[in-house]
């Protein structure tokens, strides 16, 4: 979804007021699972799986538990179908490093996932995504398989 990229634009405009972290997109979860809700609509769906852990929801409000319960009731007031429908986030009460380690217990294959905000065919290992990456999978104790693929 390139044009999402245009969004960050208001990192420089007078709302942001500072406080608006370089990985903000205005309502990006509202259009993520805005289309997940729609393709849950016409497959029958019985819920969305967010991956969404406890340290996203201390930096963006659109991760909380607040602003799903209330996509949820917007779903109930949608379609029959979309109405029983429900948002789970097995990962929310996890912190990054948590999620990395349990992932590297479950093999996970590490290799396939991604961070990085850049856009590359690699990570480029200084966006906000490839920092917190780094310091998760550091923090875990758990080699990155991504940093072994550094160009
Ligand atoms: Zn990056």
């Amino acid at each position: 979804m390139p044009d999402l990229r245009e969004a960050g634009d208001i990192l420089d405009g007078p709302l942001s007021g500072g406080r608006v972290p370089p990985t903000y997109i205005p309502m990006k979860n509202a259009i993520f699972y805005g289309l997940a809700a729609a393709y849950a609509d016409e497959t029958g769906a019985e819920a969305i799986i967010g991956g969404h852990n406890k340290d996203d929801k201390r930096v963006f409000e659109d991760a909380s538990d607040r602003f799903f319960a209330s996509l949820e009731s917007a779903f109930r007031v949608s379609t029959p179908r979309l109405a029983k429908v429900e948002i789970r986030r097995p990962l929310k009460r996890f912190t990054k490093p948590e999620v990395v380690l349990l992932a590297a217990k479950l093999g996970v294959p590490l290799d396939l996932t991604w961070s990085c905000h850049a856009g590359g065919a690699t990570p480029c290992w200084r966006c906000e995504g490839c920092l917190g990456r780094a310091a998760a999978f550091n923090e875990a104790g758990v080699v990155d398989p991504l940093s072994l693929k550094k160009v």
